[in-house]
């Protein structure tokens, strides 16, 4: 399909209009349970709001149509959309995942793995030939991939490492939070689930947390992947969905400001001389930039962090200094944050000390560079 039908789809939330009262915009349907008639039969289509009701399901079906996605479901956060993967994957069974990629999915990994639920593996994201050595065909049973990959945005090529884990008989699964499928489908590249954390761009408004999984086919582990959404039942609520599907509208306009933004910081930023260096796939510099251009259709996003010449003090005092970046933790909102990586990932985190990361919202980018280069000062 082509961009504009996407950017459609997603402004008009497929153009259904409620045929009882007219209404442009959906209701949202918050009851839990649906009535029968006097044969038993069902009024509408469901009995019961677990695993999903209409206003999940119909956000759920506009990302679908926007990831070309054979199914989408919605989780009550990204992490428990993660947790659902990781739950298919059979006792003993092995996983390989990313050195750098976002923390809690690899402490949940490694939480697993210490309770000897799995084994897992850890290659440097984007090195094809560390991957190509992790994966033990007939054993591997998930490769997890994050691209763009906090927080050093390493990108990963996406259609060769869809190779080498179908070579070895695992599927891949993509994190592609940072990429919202209005740059990167990654479905489209042989990947065979690709995650969101919702929470972040494809709500775009830092006030729904959600999570979402979408599927190239309908497979004996999508199956399983949709008995562990109703058994366990870490379900996106009416009220989250709504407001997803709402934020979903306006996603291709936010992120183009977002990349146009973040890409005019990273320019601004490169000559600065307190700045060590700008870690941002829009760059030509950055290492994965070639890859990104191809991958990233429509804009390398808003993240980007900076590597400060003046170590831990330094990206202390740049994330503590700022007047419009908002010091706080999260990504792909509106509003610009900034955050000081290491503490908050702890001691075991291979971030190095004096990285700063930047999710650039859509204020005006002069206004951005500005407030930077004051707390630089
Ligand atoms: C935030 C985030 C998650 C976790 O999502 P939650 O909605 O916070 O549970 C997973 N992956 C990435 C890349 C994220 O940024």
């Amino acid at each position: 399909m082509a961009d504009e039908h996407r950017e459609i789809a997603a402004v008009q939330a497929l153009h259904r209009i409620d045929p009882e009262t007219g209404a442009v915009i959906p209701p949202v349907h918050l009851s839990s349970t649906y009535g029968r008639g006097s044969d038993n039969e069902l009024l509408g289509s469901i009995d019961y709001r677990r695993p999903h009701g209409p206003t999940e399901q119909h956000a759920a079906d506009v990302i679908a149509r926007l990831e070309g996605a054979a199914e989408t479901r919605l989780f009550s956060s990204g992490m428990a959309a993660i947790a659902a993967v990781f739950e298919t994957v059979p006792t003993g069974g092995h996983v390989v995942a990313q050195t750098e990629m976002y923390y809690g999915a690899k402490a949940l990994l490694n939480r697993l793995a210490a309770k000897q639920r799995l084994s897992a593996s850890f290659v440097e994201p984007g090195n094809l030939e560390a991957l190509r050595n992790s994966v033990r065909p007939g054993e591997t049973d998930l490769v997890w991939v994050e691209t763009p990959a906090n927080p050093g945005w390493k990108i990963v090529d996406i259609a060769p490492t869809a190779d080498i884990a179908h070579a070895a008989g695992a599927p891949l699964a993509i994190d592609s939070t940072c990429a919202p499928p209005c740059t990167t489908r990654p479905l489209e590249l042989d990947a065979d689930i690709v995650m969101h954390s919702a929470t972040k761009y494809l709500n775009g408004h830092s006030d729904v947390l959600a999570g979402v999984l979408s599927t190239r086919e309908i497979t004996p582990r999508w199956a399983e992947i949709g008995e562990i959404h109703n058994k366990t039942g870490a379900l996106a609520g009416g009220m989250e969905s709504w407001l997803l599907m709402r934020g979903l509208r306006t996603l291709f306009i936010r992120f183009e400001r977002q990349s146009a933004n973040a890409l005019a910081v990273a320019e601004a930023m490169q000559t600065h001389p307190a700045v060590e260096s700008v870690l941002y796939p829009g760059l030509p510099s950055h290492t994965g930039h070639e890859i990104a251009a191809r991958q990233m259709t429509n804009g390398f996003g808003g993240m980007l962090s900076l590597r400060l010449k003046g170590g831990y003090e330094a990206a202390r005092k740049l994330a503590a200094g700022t007047k419009i970046f908002i010091q706080a933790t999260s990504l792909g909102g509106v509003e610009s944050l900034i955050e000081h990586r290491k503490p908050i990932e702890g001691p075991d985190s291979p971030t190095p000390d004096d990285l700063v990361r930047l999710s650039c919202g859509i204020e005006p980018a002069e206004s951005l560079i500005e407030d930077l280069r004051q707390a630089l000062a």
